[in-house]
């Protein structure tokens, strides 16, 4: 069965609600090609607003949660919480969490196997720095990371990948094509040999890292890239144009 295309929108520590609102009309008018299928994540605070306004064939997800259900955590939002508002979709492991607030991969890795316990969907994050890239360690650092997550998942189906250079998010510097489809392949080769067949068939990977609605559609023609995670472009009308980048070919 082919990948259903898919396309994320981080919005990361932005918007209010009379922004967000404006968003949610423009994707709501969008002309949003059926065939892929569209997370959006706004803040916290703004999810239950978002999920309420926005069409039904978009989804919702949010930035981050936590590994445990309750208990005293201040600050922290668990994944039976977004549950319970309706939320489907969990962004884990994003670059900013990883360096900002320090999240070791087998912290990610414990989140990643509560919110999957949880019922949610996953868009685990992964991808090397700068200099790990420029020291060759592009794949070492991206498996390590990923081998981290695959320790806590028996059941791939609710999990996408989504293959992030540090170096590319929010520089305005992508990835080629060649140099996004070169990892993507490696990280789908790692899941045939440490996985199975099946589940390196079957598993969406993601592409993130200054997609715009210049570039989506030739990053869309690689074999092996099946959808966007997108930040800055999410917050701007040409994320209309990154979701149907598949379309347009
Ligand atoms: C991201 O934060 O996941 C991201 C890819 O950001 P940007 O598109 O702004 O590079």
């Amino acid at each position: 069965m082919p990948r259903k295309f898919i396309v994320g929108g981080n919005f990361k520590l932005n918007g209010s609600q009379s922004s967000l609102q404006t968003l949610v009309e423009g994707l709501n008018q969008g002309n949003l090609d059926s065939n892929v299928e569209i997370v959006v994540s706004p803040p916290f605070v703004y999810l239950d607003q978002v999920r309420k306004a926005v069409r039904k064939d978009v989804a919702v997800a949010g930035q981050n949660c936590y590994s445990k259900a309750s208990g005293a955590y201040t600050g922290e939002v668990a994944a039976e919480m977004l549950k319970d508002i309706g939320i489907e979709w969990v962004i884990l492991g994003h670059s900013e969490r990883r360096e900002i607030f320090k999240e070791t991969d087998d912290e990610i890795g414990l989140k990643v196997a509560h919110a999957l316990k949880a019922g949610l969907k996953v868009m685990a994050c992964i991808g090397e720095k700068l200099e790990e890239r420029e020291a060759n360690k592009t794949t070492e650092v991206v498996v390590r990371q990923l081998a981290a997550i695959a320790k806590h998942v028996s059941d791939w189906t609710n999990v996408v990948i989504a293959y992030e250079p540090v170096w590319a998010i929010g520089t305005g510097k992508v990835a080629t094509p060649d140099q996004a489809q070169e990892v993507h392949k490696d990280i789908r080769a790692w899941l045939k040999e440490k996985v199975s067949a099946e589940v390196a068939e079957a598993t969406r990977i993601m592409y993130g890292g200054s997609v715009n609605g210049g570039n989506a559609a030739t990053l869309a023609k690689e074999e092996d890239i099946d959808g966007f995670l997108v930040g800055g472009a999410s917050l701007k009308p040409e994320f209309v144009t990154i979701c149907n980048a598949k379309a347009r070919m």
